[in-house]
């Protein structure tokens, strides 16, 4: 079976990163990038599962963003903690997962995620603009799982 990381070139790895590099400089909030090769459960269970386990319900303003993806089964998930999901609307998350799924039904999942990753940065630098004593509260590497 597929390794996770198989599904990302190193170059497209360092564009994703790069992005959100970009995305948190205009934000103090923290945006994280996890794949897994398939999902068993639904995307949403096994998000909340990584949001966790990436401790990214410790940022100071809970505002931190995973976006989820399981490489193979083209399932998806983007979930923001509360301080951030409760200024956005549904409309935005809506938005959000029309968009990816255009991105990913043409196979491009490094497009779509990029595109999740500069949709949320925007939301993100509204509502929780960057400070000066920012701090990096999170890594900003894709993640990948092995299972
Ligand atoms: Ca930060
Ligand atoms: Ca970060």
């Amino acid at each position: 079976m597929a390794h996770a990381a198989d599904y990302f070139s190193e170059e497209q790895q360092l564009m994703i990163k790069a992005a959100i590099v970009r995305a948190e400089r205009a934000t103090s909030g923290e945006i994280r990038v996890c794949i897994d090769a398939h999902v068993l459960d639904d995307a949403f269970n096994r998000a909340v599962f990584w949001f966790e386990k990436l401790g990214m319900q410790h940022t100071k303003e809970r505002n931190g963003v995973l976006i989820f993806i399981a490489a193979e089964d083209h399932k998806f998930s983007v979930i923001g903690d509360y301080g951030i999901h409760e200024k956005v609307t549904q409309q935005f998350w809506d938005n959000l997962v029309s968009e990816m799924k255009s991105f990913f039904s043409k196979n491009d999942l490094t497009g779509g995620l990029i595109y999740a990753i500069e949709h949320c940065g925007k939301a993100l630098a509204q509502y929780f603009p960057y400070n000066k004593d920012d701090v990096d509260e999170l890594p900003n590497e894709m993640i990948f799982g092995d299972r």
